[in-house]
């Protein structure tokens, strides 16, 4: 891929055709369609690429969002998110990645625009390897090439990072990062420019009238009816439907870190250092150099609950204290490293960490799509083509994703366990 032709084509044809500008002037495209009207909230990862299937299946789609796709408040709204095949032994998973890898392959090539920066990832244990263990014959037979490499082969390869304490390693060929804000914003563009109505404003649910949510009320005053509803609200889910989801997303307070490499030392830029996750008493992983942006660094462990439209987004001492530890540790010439940014997100923990892709249960017509939990960007592509084959009828719902899987022992499952499989 030859980044810099895609940055600047997407540099172009954003300024030629800013969003606010397109969903102006794109009234008398929308596309209306006798197959029916489908109304989705939220143009984060899970809803904006829904939106786009469903539209592609020849709906009429509006697609509504209070704060914009991507936004800083949003789930969605990083500037990277990791992509891996590496799911345990959750092959459910693994096929979603599979399927997305080719996706956002696809849709950059058809978009013009950079979505997948494949750099590969790194994977190092300090403790037990059984996750990696077990899914590497499934990833592999997924067809996403990854191995187990020596210590000596990694020392090799990477000697700008320090093994110590380190057991076991793990490379993956096709994993990388998606520039996730960005994507966010171009699922949109294309969303619209192919028919899609959006609108930015707050939606509110109507009535539930005989099992069926009859309009959403909308934050400009006016009403919108459709035929059926797919609320991706990410962590803001659980208010919408506070009786009916009984608080399971539950929303944690997690911040990332960018540092300043060494002036004129490469070894931890992109070209030269991939994606990695260091598995120890608590899970870190980052992402080298995404938009130049300098060395991300994260901690996986959830952290305190979160208020994703209030909370504040000051970074803590106490999380900057730690980053800087942790990175002098593993890799050395980062000691003393200039922090360059931090950003407050948080991740829409489910009780068991996985998705929530169900129908309302008190509404036939509605759907709640969500509980990405700190992993879900990477399958946005997949997953909205596997929920749109779940709204329009044409799969049946999965009993993985379900919410009938909470009713027994809800209590026990929602402590949340600070390593769940699948972060990142
Ligand atoms: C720090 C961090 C690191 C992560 N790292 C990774 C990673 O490396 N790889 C990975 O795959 N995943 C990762 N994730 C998880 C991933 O980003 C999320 O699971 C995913 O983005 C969730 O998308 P979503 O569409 O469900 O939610 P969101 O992106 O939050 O979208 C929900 C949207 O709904 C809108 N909305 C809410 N309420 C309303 C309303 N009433 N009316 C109208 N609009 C509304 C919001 O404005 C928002 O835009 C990470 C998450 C965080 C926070």
């Amino acid at each position: 891929m030859n980044r810099r032709r895609f940055v600047k084509t997407s540099l172009i044809a954003a300024l030629a055709n800013p969003i606010h500008a397109m969903t102006k002037s794109n009234k008398k495209k929308i596309k209306k369609s006798k197959k029916g009207h489908i109304a989705v909230i939220g143009a984060g990862a899970f809803g904006g690429w829904t939106a786009y299937h469903l539209l592609k299946k020849g709906y009429s789609v509006t697609l509504l969002d209070v704060f914009g796709p991507g936004n800083s408040r949003a789930s969605s709204g990083g500037d990277s998110r990791v992509i891996r095949g590496i799911y345990g032994e959750d092959k459910i998973y693994v096929d979603l990645v599979a399927r997305s890898f080719k996706l956002w392959k696809r849709y950059q090539k058809k978009w013009r625009q950079s979505l997948y920066f494949p750099t590969g990832a790194l994977w190092f244990f300090q403790i037990d390897d059984t996750y990696a263990q077990k899914s590497l014959p499934i990833v592999n037979e997924a067809g996403l090439k990854s191995e187990q490499l020596s210590k000596a082969e990694v020392k090799k390869r990477y000697p700008q990072i320090n093994l110590s304490g380190l057991k076991s390693f793990y490379y993956e060929h096709e994993a990388g990062y998606l520039p996730a804000r960005h994507c966010c914003q171009v699922v949109l563009e294309n969303f619209v420019k192919k028919g899609g109505d959006y609108k930015q404003l707050a939606v509110t649910p109507g009535k539930i009238i005989n099992n069926e949510l009859t309009e959403l009320i909308l934050s400009d005053g006016s009403k919108l009816q459709a035929d059926s509803y797919v609320f991706a609200c990410g962590p803001w889910l659980s208010k919408i439907f506070p009786e009916a989801l009984k608080n399971i997303i539950k929303p944690t307070r997690q911040e990332v870190f960018f540092f300043g490499t060494p002036y004129g030392d490469s070894s931890l830029f992109e070209s030269n250092m991939p994606v990695w996750v260091d598995f120890g008493e608590r899970l870190w992983y980052g992402i080298p150099g995404a938009d130049w942006r300098g060395f991300k660094v994260a901690d996986d462990t959830r952290g305190i609950k979160f208020d994703p439209t209030t909370g504040d987004r000051t970074a803590s001492k106490s999380g900057i204290s730690s980053a800087r530890k942790y990175l002098a540790k593993r890799f050395p010439i980062m000691k003393d490293a200039p922090l360059l940014e931090s950003r407050v997100c948080q991740y829409e923990n489910s009780p068991d960490g996985h998705y929530i892709i169900d129908r309302h249960p008190e509404a036939e017509n509605t759907w709640v799509l969500g509980g990405g939990s700190g992993h879900g960007f990477k399958l946005g592509p997949a997953l909205g083509e596997f929920v749109a084959d779940r709204v329009t009828g044409k799969e049946e719902i999965d009993s993985f994703f379900a919410l009938s899987r909470f009713n027994k022992n809800l209590k026990k499952q929602t402590q949340f366990n600070s390593f769940l499989p699948g972060s990142g």
